[in-house]
């Protein structure tokens, strides 16, 4: 199904979660149809206070409001029949407009002596149509109202009239007015809650392409933007860097024996550990399945070596309340620093060559650069 920019609210209607999404989607556009109705609602009722205050005829409001009903009735059909689903612009806005603007046009036609407030409603016309218009699109609606607005204005031309001013019709356009101004407000909040939740969602997936849905750690195609940081770093300041490739030992027995949910736990509970020794400024990234990069800013080749093997000796004397007392689990890694005309790579490639001499080894130990620099027998 294509994308359609409404889902960013048709996703948070609650409990239709057994309509099909098009449904929805048709559904939300005549929910947004007969809130256009209630503004022409507004402006029928407004219109007949007019026509008891003896300002306007009674045609007025029986007409407008009859052209008001048509505009719900036709586009709701439009949208439910599923017509408009075949049309770029799947809410028929151009339509909605010019439909709206012929409306006032009528309502300056039928009650010349309040223009000024049909004037007014074109101007939310405009805010809430140009919402999902393009620009050539507003263009056109513009050159048609002026054309459409100054033509009823100029063959009513005689009967435009000033308010003779009754208390009541003061205070009917003092109240026409105000809802004007309320249904404005309205639609402001309308783009503005849209704005929210765009950037709401944006957010959520910034977060989604960034960290590993497991963990919570960085996933792997962070990586180069945080080696990228660090390789500035060094070139320009001479700031040393490590990198340490560290692999959980045998992590498919853990599998085999208690489940990949707990193969899972274990997972998280392996990265807590490693998360409660290093340093706000290092970063550790899921590189493949049980497999983890640590990033160390400002760390020398030696530091790094203390800092994986504290790492790994955490790791081998913990009681994991994940596995059986007795299930001892280790954790293998490579270590290296970035060195002067390192290319991208170098240091991943260096560290998962000191990883592969660990798992030759024996495990549960911590390789430099390829060399067995930290032994440490299995415990
Ligand atoms: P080695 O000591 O040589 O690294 O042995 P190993 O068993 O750890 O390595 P191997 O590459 O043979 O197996 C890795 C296992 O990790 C296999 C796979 O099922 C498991 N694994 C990878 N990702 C996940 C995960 O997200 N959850 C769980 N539960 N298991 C995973
Ligand atoms: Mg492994
Ligand atoms: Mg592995």
């Amino acid at each position: 199904m294509s994308f359609d920019p409404d889902d960013i609210w048709v996703d948070a209607i609650k409990g239709l979660n057994h309509v099909p999404q098009q449904k929805k989607r048709r559904l939300f556009r005549v929910a947004m149809v007969c809130a256009v109705g209630v503004s022409y609602l507004i402006d029928t009722i407004l219109l007949f206070l007019f026509c008891v205050a003896g300002t306007v005829e009674c045609a007025a409001p029986f007409y407008y409001g009859l052209a008001g009903l048509g505009h719900v009735v036709l586009f709701s059909l439009l949208h439910w029949s599923g017509i408009s689903d075949r049309c770029r612009n799947r809410h028929m806005t151009l339509w909605q407009m010019i439909y709206a603007i012929c409306v006032q046009s009528l309502g300056i036609y039928l009650a010349p002596e309040i223009s000024p407030f049909f004037l007014a409603i074109v101007f939310i016309i405009f805010a809430f149509g140009t919402l999902r218009i393009h620009f050539s699109e507003a263009l056109i609606v513009w050159l048609l109202t002026t054309f459409v607005i100054a033509l009823t204005l100029f063959l009513n031309s005689g009967r435009l009239t000033l308010l003779e001013g009754t208390l009541l019709e003061y205070l009917l356009v003092a109240v026409s007015f105000s809802l004007i101004l309320l249904r404005t407000i309205a639609l402001g909040y309308y783009g503005y809650a849209t704005r929210s939740r765009i950037f709401k969602l944006s957010r959520a997936f910034e977060e989604k392409a960034i960290y590993d849905a497991l963990t919570g750690v960085y996933n792997r195609w962070m990586l180069s933007t945080l080696l990228d940081e660090q390789f500035n770093l060094y070139s320009r300041k001479g700031i040393p860097c490590s990198v340490a490739m560290i692999d959980i030992d045998h992590f498919k027995r853990i599998n085999d024996n208690f489940g990949h949910a707990v193969g899972d736990d274990v997972l998280k509970a392996i990265v807590d550990q490693i998360g409660s020794e290093f340093r706000e400024s290092d970063k550790l990234v899921r590189y493949g399945g049980e497999e983890f990069i640590l990033v160390m800013a400002a760390t020398s080749l030696s530091e790094a070596i203390a800092l994986v093997e504290r790492i790994r000796n955490r790791i081998a004397r913990t009681h994991w309340k994940e596995v059986p007392d007795q299930v001892v689990i280790t954790v293998s890694a490579g270590v290296t620093e970035v060195q002067n005309g390192d290319a991208a790579d170098d240091p991943l490639i260096r560290a998962d060559s000191a990883l592969y001499t660990a798992k030759q080894g024996g495990r549960n130990r911590v390789v430099v650069n390829g060399e067995a620099a930290v032994h440490h027998p299995r415990l």
